[in-house]
Parts: structure tokens; sequence; C-alpha cells
């Protein structure tokens, strides 16, 4: 899940998910689509504020 206090809008998480299972939400927050994400974690890596957590099922 990304938490919307903490993401700055960079984009970053956007342009390096393999998926393509993130997208900005109407307020220039990042979102992902729990049903394309192969939780791969990238996201969470890149992520500068560290915003992006990626739990295991
Ligand atoms: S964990 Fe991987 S697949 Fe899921 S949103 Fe992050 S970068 Fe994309
Ligand atoms: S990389 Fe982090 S700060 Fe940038 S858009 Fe994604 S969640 Fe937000």
């Amino acid at each position: 899940m990304v938490d919307d206090k903490i993401c700055i809008g960079c984009g970053t998480c956007i342009n390096m998910c393999p998926v393509g299972a993130i997208s900005f939400d109407k307020n220039g927050k990042a979102k992902i689509d729990p049903k394309v994400c192969i939780k791969c974690k990238t996201c969470q890596g890149v992520c500068p504020v560290s915003a992006i957590t990626i739990k295991e099922d």
C-alpha cells in the first residue's frame, strides 16, 4: 500500500513498476492496483520517502 500522507507524487514508482500496477489518484498520490501487482517490491525499494509497503499474503 501507499501511505498518502508520505507520498510526494514523484512518479518514480510508476516508472519502475514492471507490470504497470501503479498510477496517480486524483490527488496526485501513487495508488497500487492489487489485481495487477505481482509483489516484486521494486516500488518499495525505489520510493525516495519510503511511502510504500508491500505485504506478503
Ligand atoms: S510490488 Fe512490484 S508489481 Fe507491485 S506495484 Fe510495486 S513495483 Fe509494481
Ligand atoms: S515513489 Fe514514493 S513518493 Fe514517489 S510517487 Fe511513488 S509512492 Fe509517491
